[in-house]
This record gives C-alpha cells, sequence and structure tokens, in this order.
C-alpha cells in the first residue's frame, strides 16, 4: 500500500522508535512521535551496534553519521576475570566487507536518530505521556495524561519495556527479577585503548568494557547475581563502593577501573515474556509493536538496539509493500517474532556461560580456548545467523 500522507502515531523517541518514523517518513508517511519525557537528554551509556543493525542504519542514509559517532570494533575477547588471561577472542575483523560492528553513546545513537527522523519530516512531541489506548472502536486511540485524546490509522508501540501498547494488545504481563543485577558507568579512557569489548567472567559475575567517543570514555557494564531486588530502572544510583566489592576478586585492570567510577547506576535485570500478539489490523491501519515493547531481553548479546532496528526496517518495508494493512502486519509479525525468540534466548544462555563456577568452569574455558586457537574462523561462523543477517536485502 502507498504511504504517502499517510498518517502514523508513533509512541516512543527511543532507538526503535526514532528509527521507525524515520523509515515511514522516508517512504512518505506522515509520521508523528509521542514521547513522555520533557527533553531527548543525555542518559544511558554505551551500546553496541553490530552488523545487523548497522545495515539498517546504513539503508536508512545514515552510514556517515554513524561512523562519526562510533568506534569500529576490532574483536570482543573472553577474558578470565581473576586472572586476566585471555580465553579466547572473537576477531571481528574478519567480518565480511561493509559489515561493521560499532561502539557507541546512547545519546549519540538518539541524537543522530532524532536528527535524520525531523530532517525527514517527522513531528516530535516532548511532554506527551501515553496513559491509555483504546482499540475497540474503528481506528487506535491513544489518550495523553493531560487527557487529550488522538485517534490515528497507524499506532506504532515503541515506548520501551514497560509499554503500554504491547499490554492494549496481550494484557499486563508479569516479569520476573533474574536474580542478576547490572551497574552501568561511563569513565575517561586510559589513552590507546584498542577497540574491543572485554567480557571479564567470574563465578556469579561478569563486566563488559569497551571505549566510546573515540576512545575518550570507557563503558562498563557490570553483572552480578544476588537475591537482593533491585529497580527495574534506567536511574537509580548506587554507591561504588558495592560495585569494588563485588569485583575485588578480578584481575587489577579491572579494579583499576572500577576504582575510578564515581557514580555509577544500578538496575535490576528482569526477565519478560517475548510477546504474543505483536499487531492488529484496524480499518486501513492498526496497531503494532517494536523493540523493547515487543522483546525486552536481557543485556548479555548486545543487542537490544539493533533488533529495534531490524523491527523499524522491517516494519515500514512491509507497510509500503503489501497491499493490505492486514498482510502487512501479519507478515511483520511473521518475519521479526522467531528471530527475535531467538536472540533472547541467546543472551539468556550468555548468562549462564559467563557465571560458570568450578569444574564446570575450567572445562567451559578450556573448550572456548581449543575451539578459538585451532579454528579462530569458526568462532565468528557461530554468530552468522546473528551479524550476517541483512534484513534490508529480504522480503518480509
Ligand atoms: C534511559 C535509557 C538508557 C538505556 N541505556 C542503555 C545502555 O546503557 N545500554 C544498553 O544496551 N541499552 C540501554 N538502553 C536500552 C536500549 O536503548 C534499548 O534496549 C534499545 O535501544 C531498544 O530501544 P526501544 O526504542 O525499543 O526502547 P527504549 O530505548 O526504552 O525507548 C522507549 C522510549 O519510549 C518512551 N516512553 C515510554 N513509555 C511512554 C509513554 N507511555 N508515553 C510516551 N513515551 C513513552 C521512553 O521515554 C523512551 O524514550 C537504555 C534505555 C533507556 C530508556
Amino acid at each position: 500500500m502507498s504511504l504517502i500522507g499517510q498518517s502514523a502515531t508513533v509512541v516512543g523517541a527511543g532507538v526503535a522508535g526514532l528509527a521507525v518514523a524515520r523509515a515511514l517518513a522516508l517512504h512518505g508517511a506522515q509520521v508523528t512521535v509521542l514521547e513522555k519525557a520533557d527533553a531527548i537528554r543525555e542518559v544511558g551509556a554505551g551500546l553496541q551496534i553490530s552488523p545487523n543493525g548497522a545495515c539498517v542504519l546504513r539503508a536508512l542514509g545514515l552510514q556517515a553519521a554513524l561512523d562519526a559517532a562510533s568506534i569500529r570494533a576490532e574483536a570482543v575477547q573472553l577474558i578470565d576475570g581473576p586472572t586476566g588471561e585471555t580465553v579466547t577472542r572473537l576477531d571481528l575483523a574478519r567480518l565480511r566487507p561493509g559489515q561493521g560492528y560499532h561502539f557507541l553513546h546512547r545519546a549519540d545513537l538518539i541524537a543522530l536518530l532524532l536528527s535524520a527522523a525531523q530532517e525527514a519530516g517527522v513531528t516530535l512531541r516532548l511532554l506527551s505521556r501515553v496513559e491509555s489506548v483504546v482499540l475497540s472502536g474503528p481506528r487506535p486511540v491513544v489518550v495523553l495524561d493531560g487527557g487529550e485524546r488522538i485517534e490515528t490509522p497507524l499506532l506504532i508501540g515503541a515506548d520501551g519495556l514497560h509499554s503500554q501498547i504491547r499490554a492494549a494488545l496481550n494484557g499486563p504481563g508479569t516479569p520476573f527479577f533474574t536474580r542478576q543485577v547490572a551497574w552501568r558507568a561511563v569513565l575517561p579512557c586510559e589513552p590507546g585503548a584498542a577497540p574491543v569489548a572485554e567480557v571479564h567472567m567470574g563465578p556469579g559475575r561478569h563486566l563488559v568494557s569497551y571505549p566510546l567517543r573515540a576512545g575518550a570514555l570507557r563503558n562498563i557494564v557490570a553483572v552480578e547475581e544476588r537475591a537482593k531486588w533491585a529497580e527495574e530502572s534506567w536511574t537509580l544510583r548506587d554507591d561504588p563502593m558495592d560495585l569494588r566489592l563485588a569485583f575485588a576478586g578480578f584481575s587489577p585492570r579491572v579494579r583499576a577501573w572500577l576504582d575510578r567510577v564515581e557514580d555509577p547506576w544500578l538496575w535490576g535485570l528482569f526477565r519478560h515474556r517475548l510477546a504474543e500478539t505483536w499487531v492488529r489490523p484496524m480499518g486501513q491501519g492498526g496497531v503494532a509493536i517494536l523493540g523493547d515493547a515487543a522483546h525486552p531481553t536481557l543485556p548479555f548479546l548486545a543487542q537490544g538496539a539493533s533488533m529495534g532496528l531490524e523491527d523499524a526496517w522491517v516494519l515500514a518495508d512491509s507497510l509500503a509493500r503489501h497491499d493490505t494493512p492486514a498482510g502487512a502486519l501479519a507478515a511483520y509479525q511473521a518475519a521479526r517474532r522467531p528471530r527475535t525468540a531467538r536472540i533472547v534466548a541467546a543472551a539468556n544462555a550468555n548468562a549462564r556461560a559467563y557465571h560458570l563456577s568450578g569444574l564446570p568452569r575450567l572445562i567451559g574455558h578450556a573448550g572456548l580456548r581449543l575451539f578459538g586457537r585451532l579454528s579462530p574462523g569458526a568462532m565468528l561462523a557461530r554468530f552468522d545467523w546473528l551479524y550476517g543477517h541483512d534484513v534490508t536485502q529480504s522480503t518480509p
């Protein structure tokens, strides 16, 4: 169907919302993004954009902006946390030409997507919190916190973990605490740091770190298993001593980073079920969800942002390609749900592998060392299904 002149309302100005807004606007749609915040400000820390996400940014005309804002990653290195010895290395330089793997600040990705969306004609409305969603009439309606009702032919829910639109399509969900918490911090980086994501693994805990912003900053995400509950929020602070104590048994390199952390963020890691229903056709349009609203994931495969970018491309492309909204929305869900389910499951499995202790840890690390030494190319080939998938080259 033609999207030229078609109105669409996107809820949420995160990675997924801004990307789908630009993609729809490039197809000719008139897009408004509703965002509850009063400003798009610097929050969050580092993000990894793997080749499967980067190809969407390229197809949206944003390759140069991505290159300017990010560091091109060379490798992912798995390291024994306590000894500091390398277990194995995933050499990203072996990726096919054009398959870039990037590290960047979340705020920089949001800034580049926002200006790209606005340049394509998208309208951003701040201070517009969606309080409720009505799907009983002929067209979707959202109600803002001030009481304003907005009726729209096409409603797109990119409203993150606690999505109102997901709840309207699926009913309320009950996430459960995974007994893992994560600290995030950004600190000045030591000069000359290699563009490598280091994963330091220890019993019941691991820490991921990589440089950002042309090597000026270092991003840290540290995960610990614990029984005590922590809030599922991106904006909770913690005492840096708690973080240092949790990783006191790690190598001097890690401890030196943590000594310099001043004000870490803490967040509780919760598991949510993948949404069953992502779409509902209604009249000449309908409703769809994408990004964290559809498939919240644990961060252990660094795919939150890349999955949102993939969704954004497929949803806009599917709407533009199919004759009817019903066909387009069904094709979108069919293309995306199985893939995102696989990625979320792989992220869950990584938590277990990183946190091994005792004999399983010795065996696991020895196996990885051997495999990495005998067949370094095969290590990367194991991720072909993930990084080699280019949604801009397939038809939903
Ligand atoms: C503040 C913040 C910091 C983050 N930091 C990191 C990080 O350091 N590392 C990492 O890997 N991932 C981080 N993430 C998650 C990562 O950005 C997402 O997994 C990924 O980008 C998918 O994004 P999304 O657009 O689906 O959801 P999100 O990025 O969560 O965006 C959702 C947007 O919707 C808005 N919104 C929510 N509810 C409503 C409502 N009712 N009405 C209007 N607007 C609404 C939110 O304000 C937000 O802007 C962060 C997310 C947030 C929000």
